[in-house]
């Protein structure tokens, strides 16, 4: 076999297994192939000008290379087991918030010291939000903020790139089962190792559903989560963000009984595009250096959606309302809260008369167009509930930008030691269905070098 362990996947899971392998088993041969580029070389050719709309690159460097979909986040890593993942009902809470603290620590030792973790505990708007049914889930949120978060990973591959054999802009195309391990097959390349870790992420979602396929290992998936992104100044939320920084708010709505959350709230940050599989949704991050903050906080108000038999492909759904929106406006729609109560479009004209000034460069329009009625009921019902703790979100020129979608991966069937049914092969971190999160992919990446140092 050329390597102990090979690692397929440069996100948060594939690093931190690397990290934890490199470090406590150090005679361990130890490869990681990444689809993407090394960290210095990834950059979206976006910029605002002369490329004002994504142009689907054959790599996304937002969503893949050393790093991962993570790498230029805001980086916020939220310790906690009630959101992010289900980590813990294959691990048991307190490892899987142990694993995350002992992540976070790491972070703090290659240069995000000094970062500000804040809590919900304690905190006065948890009652403030239950006046209004709106329930404020715990968690402690560690903001590294896109440029630390960059500083750490750079720090992170600094440790590892002598440890650690790295091959970039190498996809995995697939992996066969043999005697005493596993075949990684890169085009005409075949490398064999002992141990296999897949942390794909969400770009590796359709590779990991052939991979599961041609192994015959079992998932299942069921869920999407559809909506929109909110951005208003600031101000309108400071008294929160100030405090928790990030707030996950859930909402039962009346008329239907969904539930509708805050998601990746984004304080002083910006709107930005994201590509998955050739879809362009939207997403949104923040800096903690002052100087490249904006007036406005942006966050996402999502709604699940939970299919039954027969409908099994919950991920198609997500991705036809987005193409939707894709093939109206060219890429991500953009309108004011006022126009959409209205049951008007947003026109270039109305976007510009606004008090607030968008942080994404979108296209105005209607997203009554895009989104399914229940789901838009929902978030329009949500923003008037916030608006009760924070005045102002119902305002007409709140902007919304559509459409924003979580996308699941189908959940792959493994063990309390994330091992497939194949001995030796482990799937972590997004790829695997069980994590969402920075943290929670982090602390699976742990969690299985652990296991394989003690099994070995
Ligand atoms: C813009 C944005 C902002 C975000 N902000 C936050 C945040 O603030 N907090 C938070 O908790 N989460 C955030 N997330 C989510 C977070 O980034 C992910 O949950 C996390 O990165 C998952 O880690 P992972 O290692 O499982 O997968 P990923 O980070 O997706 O990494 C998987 C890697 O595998 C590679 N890969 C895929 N297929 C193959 C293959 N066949 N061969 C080789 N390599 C392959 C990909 O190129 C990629 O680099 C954000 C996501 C985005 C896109």
């Amino acid at each position: 076999m050329n390597y102990n362990v090979i690692i397929i996947g440069a996100g948060p899971g594939g690093i931190f297994s690397a990290y934890e392998l490199a470090s406590k088993s150090p005679d361990k041969r130890i490869a990681v192939f990444e689809a993407g580029h090394p960290l210095n070389k990834r950059r979206c050719p976006i910029d605002g000008e002369k490329i004002k709309t994504c142009i689907k690159c054959k790599s996304c460097s937002i969503m893949s290379g050393f790093g991962g979909a993570g790498a230029f986040s805001d980086g916020k890593y939220n310790i906690t087991n009630d959101f992010g993942g289900t980590l813990y009902e294959y691990i048991g809470k307190k490892q899987a918030l142990d694993l995350m603290k002992y992540v976070d620590e790491i972070n703090m030792r290659y240069g995000g010291e000094g970062t500000k973790l804040y809590s919900t505990a304690g905190t006065k708007f948890k009652k403030e939000c239950i006046t209004h049914d709106l329930h404020l889930l715990d968690a402690s949120v560690r903001h590294l903020g896109t440029d630390i978060n960059y500083v750490v990973l750079e720090n992170i591959y600094a440790f590892l790139k002598d440890k650690v054999d790295f091959y970039f802009d190498t996809p995995v195309d697939t992996i066969k089962a043999v005697d005493g391990g596993y075949e990684v097959y890169c085009g005409d390349t075949v490398h064999t190792c002992e141990k296999c870790i897949v942390s794909v992420g969400r770009s590796g979602s359709k590779w990991m559903e052939r991979i599961c396929g041609e192994l015959n290992i079992p998932t299942s998936s069921n869920r999407v989560d559809i909506g929109v992104r909110v951005e208003l100044p600031a101000a309108v939320f400071s008294h929160i963000t100030d405090e928790l920084y990030e707030s996950k708010i859930v909402y039962r709505t009346e008329k239907y009984g969904d539930k509708v959350r805050t998601f990746c709230m984004n304080p002083k940050g910006a709107v930005v595009n994201e590509n998955t599989n050739g879809i362009i949704t939207v997403n949104g991050h923040s800096y903690e250096d002052k100087k490249k903050q904006t007036e406005n906080t942006n966050f996402a108000l999502l709604v699940a959606k939970h299919f039954s038999e027969p409908f099994k492909d919950s991920n198609g759904y997500g991705e036809s309302i987005a193409r939707l929106s894709n093939m109206l406006g060219g890429g991500v729609i953009v309108q004011r809260f006022g126009d959409l109560i209205r049951g008007r479009r947003s026109t270039p004209s109305r976007i510009e008369e606004a008090f607030i000034t968008p942080t994404l460069k979108a296209t105005p329009g209607d997203l009554s167009l895009v989104l399914p009625k229940r789901i838009l009921d929902g978030i329009i019902e949500m923003i008037y509930a916030l608006d009760k703790v924070a005045p102002g979100t119902a305002n007409d020129d709140t902007l919304l930008y559509g459409v924003e979608v979580k996308f699941y991966n189908m959940e792959v069937e493994v063990d309390s030691n994330l091992e497939s049914c194949y001995k030796g092969l482990y799937i972590i971190g997004d790829g695997s269905g069980i994590t969402h999160s920075l943290s929670h992919a982090s602390a699976s990446g742990v969690h299985v070098a652990r296991s394989i140092i003690e099994n070995q």
